[in-house]
């Protein structure tokens, strides 16, 4: 497999074309942002920390039956995945209050729901990803009623097997935001990434944060917090 054309350049990732029109290569780099932009850095190590764990996790759902963009690692920082069609959304599923939650509502941080929630945000850095309800997603055509029901479905069980993953790890999963993208024939797959970029991940014995939200909120330790992460998901005995 090699690196074709760049196809575009994210915040965290490149995407490049490969000699497969249904396959592509996602580059991780170590650039960190957040506040829609507003903020920028490096976490050094971050870009493979974050690859490795999205694709250990990615494979460990896909064998609990949530199909995923992975096909295969190539090294430390690169992965080969399925060319989808980004559906627009941020899927967001919380366990616990934290983040814009706790901000929005005006709650404590670490109040434990009785069942999951989930929402929706429109993907569009010039709108600043607004929050976006089912009815609207399915006004502005962003996604069908069908491919609503598959997404929060697969949502759901994605939480479900993760909470599992990571409680065998000694650490919580407070949310996180998920993707989802159509392959050519329009079958939706889980898609981007699963990594402390994209999930609140905390320590369950001592409540430490161990992801971006270290950077995000300037508590230092945030290299540590990443590396720690990769230890852990790739800890063999947890299972
Ligand atoms: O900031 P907020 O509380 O809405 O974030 C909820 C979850 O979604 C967090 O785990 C955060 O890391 C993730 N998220 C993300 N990308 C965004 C917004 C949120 O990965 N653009």
């Amino acid at each position: 497999m090699t690196k074709g054309k760049l196809l575009y350049e994210g915040k965290a990732k490149k995407v490049f074309e490969t000699e497969d029109p249904s396959l592509l290569i996602v580059s991780y780099k170590d650039d960190a942002t957040a506040f829609n932009g507003e903020k920028k850095g490096t976490i050094v190590g971050k870009g493979v920390v974050n690859n490795r764990t999205s694709n250990l996790l990615m494979h460990y759902l896909e064998k609990k039956g949530v199909p995923t963009h992975f096909v295969e690692e190539l090294n430390d920082r690169e992965t080969v995945v399925k060319r989808v069609e980004i559906v627009p959304l941020e899927v967001i599923v919380r366990n616990i209050s934290a983040g814009s939650f706790a901000h929005r509502y005006g709650t404590a941080e670490g109040i434990v729901f009785d069942t999951p929630t989930l929402e929706f945000s429109y993907k569009n850095d010039a709108l600043g990803d607004p929050l976006i309800n089912e009815y609207h997603i399915i006004a502005l055509k962003l996604a069908t009623r069908e491919e609503l029901d598959t997404i929060r479905d697969y949502a759901f069980r994605v939480d479900k097997e993760l909470q599992a993953f990571w409680s065998a790890r000694g650490i919580t999963l407070v949310d996180f935001k998920l993707e989802f993208g159509r392959l050519a024939d329009g079958t939706v797959i889980l898609a981007d990434e699963i990594s402390p970029d994209t999930c609140r991940l905390w320590d369950s014995k001592t409540q430490k944060k161990l992801d971006k939200d270290r950077f995000r909120r300037d508590l230092g330790g945030v290299e540590e917090a990443y590396l720690e992460i990769l230890d852990r998901v790739t800890a063999k005995d947890a299972e």
